[in-house]
């Protein structure tokens, strides 16, 4: 039986009519580029987020970009994070002329551990001034934690380090939209609990788009303005540029077509936690849970209905690259996320880390592993993925 990772061709067929509707709409207004569909988009999803703004942009990359860059972060200033995510996190930092700083992961969640982070700005950073700079003098504006998979990072513990440093706190919700924190014990979504929240519609992401897209969620009136500044290359008054920005826009054709999907997205979301809650219960039916670590849910307990909403279901085996050659071999696709830890990666060599300094994240490096999760993937093809893996241990 062929698993496929990810299959979303039954959701556009459901869809299809309607998706076809607004883009021959869009295409029949020939107005492309922030029109009425970004706008009507934006504002669904401020409300979705419960966000008091929301910007389109080109991608999750550029959601970050923008951010750093209307921030104003660069040269001189470091920028901490996950070690343990997806590059453009870290690459977007680097970008800016800033320099990221990883902190190691908490092995359960895959999410940047609060410890490790109090445990570095203590070793390592003093305050000068009213601001905090570690051990290459450089001064750390700002905290990025990433929600791998679906999760919320501990954002009590985020939001705690942030104010107690006065740093900037910018989530990277990309892979993590309409994912619930129960924050100060009511609930809050990914992406708008700190200063601004960065979203992908990458395709394969809960939310996908048709191409590329993505979008900022912020508190602030006037950092929101700047944002739709930065999109449009720093450019206020036409051709008057105020600062450096970018070509940020997410067009009407994408917007039209996320707009049809939006409205959906808890539903997905809701099938993708069933399929999880499946595989869980007959991985631990079959005292699997002893050979292979299984997610965990550390907000299950609290009322909130999307304290996860997996966008990956991610399992760990120290002979993780013996099961997926035998899962390939059994047509199961899965996928690593991610195979390399940042400090790991030929680009960011020059930043001086090595082998060791995150443990955590090197060991979820060498044995996670996605298993095939969609909203409508069947139970039949889940109990198979789940067969041929008590076959690999028995
Ligand atoms: C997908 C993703 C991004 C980048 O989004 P794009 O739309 O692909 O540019 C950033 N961060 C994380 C964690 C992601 O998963």
């Amino acid at each position: 039986m062929r698993v496929p990772l990810l299959d979303l061709s039954e959701q556009y067929r459901k869809l299809s009519g309607e998706i076809r509707a607004a883009t021959d709409e869009v295409l029949a207004s020939q107005r492309f580029i922030l029109g009425p569909k970004l706008a009507q988009f934006e504002e669904a999803t401020a409300e979705y987020c419960g966000s008091p703004h929301a910007i389109g942009v080109s991608s999750g990359t550029d959601a970050l970009l923008a951010v750093f860059m209307a921030l104003e972060i660069g040269l001189g200033d470091a920028v901490i994070t996950s070690a343990y995510s997806f590059f453009a996190t870290s690459g977007c930092i680097a970008r800016v002329g800033a320099t990221p700083v990883f902190i190691d992961i908490d092995p359960d969640t895959y999410n940047i551990s609060a410890p490790a982070l109090r445990r570095y700005i203590e070793k390592y950073c003093r305050r000068v001034e009213g601001k905090l700079v570690n051990e290459n003098r450089q001064t750390i504006v700002a905290l990025v934690p990433v929600h791998l998979f679906g999760l919320c990072c501990d954002m009590n513990e985020m939001l705690a380090v942030a104010r107690e440093h006065n740093l900037i706190l910018i989530e990277d919700a990309a892979q993590a939209i309409g994912a619930e924190f129960p924050l100060e014990n009511a609930s809050a979504k990914a992406g708008t609990i700190g200063d601004a929240g960065c979203f992908s519609f990458y395709p394969s992401k809960n939310l996908g788009a048709a191409g590329d897209a993505g979008l900022v969620t912020c508190r602030n009136a006037q950092f929101a303005e700047r944002l739709r500044i930065c999109r449009q290359h720093g450019m206020e008054a036409r051709y008057q540029h105020q600062f450096i920005g970018g070509n940020f826009r997410l067009d009407e054709l994408q917007a039209a077509i996320l707009k049809i999907k939006l409205p959906h997205l808890d539903s997905w979301s809701g099938a993708r936690r069933e399929a999880a809650r499946f595989y869980t219960t007959e991985f631990q039916g079959r005292g699997l849970q002893q050979k292979i670590k299984l997610p965990v849910e550390p907000y299950a307990a609290s009322s909130l209905v999307n304290h996860h909403i997996y966008h990956q279901y991610v399992i760990r085996s120290p002979n993780r690259d013996e099961l997926r050659q035998r899962l390939t071999d059994r047509e199961i696709e899965t996928a690593i996320y991610y195979p390399l830890a940042l400090h790991e990666q030929p680009c960011f060599e020059y930043l001086g880390y090595k082998a060791g300094d995150f443990p955590e994240a090197e060991r979820a490096a060498r044995e996670s592993l996605a298993l095939p999760i969609y909203p409508e993937i069947s139970r039949e093809a889940q109990r198979y993925v789940v067969n041929c893996i008590a076959e690999f241990f028995s």
